[in-house]
């Protein structure tokens, strides 16, 4: 038990699964603290729309600490969780400045998610940014906004060509939400506003492995996604493995024999393949002897507990049972279900049974481009308008937050009837960079 003599929930991450596991025990008789390394909670589904100017960073992610305001047993602290000592229950964080601090717990749920995998190429972060983070979607912005400010400010058109060149690694749901909306901001935002190069010549290339995109839906949705794909003038190649980037392009080489090599020149270059748990899941699986699955999930028991550990949750994206996969609404009902098992246990002393976990498949949506998503749930498959309409409706329930939510749906509208993004401010990373001469910059980054 911790000061107050209540027991004391600590939970890690404030994503889908933690955010919901917290909210779940606002009537309970315990201490929450919510650990976080973001102050935000952020909407990861509409992250693209940010990278691609359609939407501010401030309307896909709320604040963790207005989000809890009113919970009076919950408090937020801001760190990353970097390790555990079982026997004494208590949990390291690391501050933002690198010292440390400690944390006690009765319980301990994890909901720490997952961190873009690059599959042992860790030197291509520095050229293709992921699209897990805001960080990485502001940086994804900057790089879109000032290919095409390179590319209108040199004389000829084999000088441009690679900064008009954008390539998209991965073709499931994020790569095609990506690639489809780089199209559209370049038909539809940008057409007016340059004068000397068309955006609508930007080149968008999907590359993916795979033998059709989006391979989590069935075959006719992923061939009606790949017919949008098409009329808006992306690029698709399929059966490619990306074995080489660099700052000025990317190589695939085919998966069949006869093995092709192609290079594309290109600056801007957006990687969606895979994803891998995050570092602490390591720290973790090690100090509870846990076992993880390729990709670093932790494997968990039907109550999601780490086996061994009955006080210990593993949730969301970081978990591996069932082959359920890394969605929002696995991460919300793992959240829920923990929060409301950790009430009742504590408002029973110990005596509750513990049901196990059951996920109950509300289905998966994809954005493909204006006017044409996809909807898979169960039965139900719907593509083209509808598709596009539902998809909307969902996103805008799932959002935290009514302000986001209005300002969202406004900043939908006014693209879809003007045509224009208007959140495309970059920075300069930060105020050092922002100082220097560009010829600084560029003598930095060269080196
Ligand atoms: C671009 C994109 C599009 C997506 N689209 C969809 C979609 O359309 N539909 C859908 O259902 N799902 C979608 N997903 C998946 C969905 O966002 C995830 O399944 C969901 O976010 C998982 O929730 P989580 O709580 O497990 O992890 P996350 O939401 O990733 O949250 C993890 C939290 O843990 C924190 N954290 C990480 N490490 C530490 C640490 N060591 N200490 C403290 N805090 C830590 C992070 O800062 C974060 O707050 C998408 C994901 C992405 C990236």
């Amino acid at each position: 038990m911790t000061a107050s003599e209540r027991p004391h929930v600590l939970i890690v991450g404030g994503g889908f699964g933690g955010l919901n596991a917290a909210r779940k025990l606002r009537n309970a008789d315990v201490d929450v603290t919510l650990l976080s390394r973001g102050t935000s909670h952020v909407f990861q589904p509409l992250l693209y729309q940010c990278a691609t100017g359609l939407l501010s960073e401030g309307s896909i992610a709320s604040p963790l600490r207005h989000l809890l305001r009113r919970q009076k047993n919950a408090h937020v602290a801001l760190g990353e969780a970097t390790a555990i000592d079982v026997e004494t229950r208590t949990l390291t964080a690391c501050r933002s400045d690198g010292s440390t601090f400690d944390l006690p717990f009765d319980h301990l749920v994890v909901a720490a998610g997952m961190q873009q995998a690059y599959h042992g190429h860790d030197e291509y972060i520095d050229w293709a940014p992921g699209m897990k983070t805001l960080d990485d979607a502001l940086t994804i912005r900057r790089t879109l906004i000032t290919a095409f400010e390179m590319a209108e400010s040199l004389p000829t058109a084999e000088e441009r060509r690679p900064w008009l060149t954008f390539v998209v690694a991965g073709g499931g749901p994020t790569g095609v939400e990506i690639a489809g909306q780089i199209r559209e901001l370049a038909l539809h935002a940008l057409t007016n506003e340059f004068r000397s190069i068309d955006p609508r010549e930007a080149r968008v290339l999907l590359l993916h492995g795979g033998d059709r995109v989006l391979p989590s839906f069935g075959e006719k949705l992923s061939r009606n996604a790949q017919r949008t794909l098409d009329k808006v003038g992306v690029e698709t190649h399929l059966g490619v493995h990306v074995t080489d980037v660099g700052p000025d392009h990317v190589e695939t080489t085919t998966k069949a024999e006869p093995k092709t090599t192609t290079r594309y020149g290109a600056h801007t270059i957006v990687w969606t393949c895979g994803v891998e748990a995050v570092p602490f899941a390591k720290e973790l699986a090690a100090a509870l002897g846990a076992s993880q699955d390729r990709s670093g999930r932790i494997a968990v028991e039907p109550d999601l507990t780490v086996p061994g550990h009955p006080n210990i949750w593993v949730i969301g994206d970081m978990m591996a049972r069932d082959n359920l996969p890394g969605v929002a609404e696995v991460a919300m009902q793992g959240g829920w279900y923990v929060g409301k098992l950790i009430a009742a246990e504590v408002e029973s002393d110990g005596n509750a049974t513990r049901a196990p976990f059951k996920y109950r498949d509300l289905g998966s949506a994809a954005y493909v481009a204006r006017g044409h998503a996809l909807i898979q749930a169960g039965p139900l498959h719907l593509s083209g308008r509808l598709g596009w309409i539902f998809w909307g409706v969902i996103h805008i329930a799932f959002l935290a937050g009514g302000r986001n939510r209005v300002g969202t749906v406004l900043n939908w509208a006014a693209t879809l009837f003007l045509g224009s993004r208007r959140e495309r401010a970059i920075t300069f990373g930060d105020s050092r960079i922002a100082r220097n001469t560009y010829f600084t910059n560029a003598r930095k980054n060269a080196s």
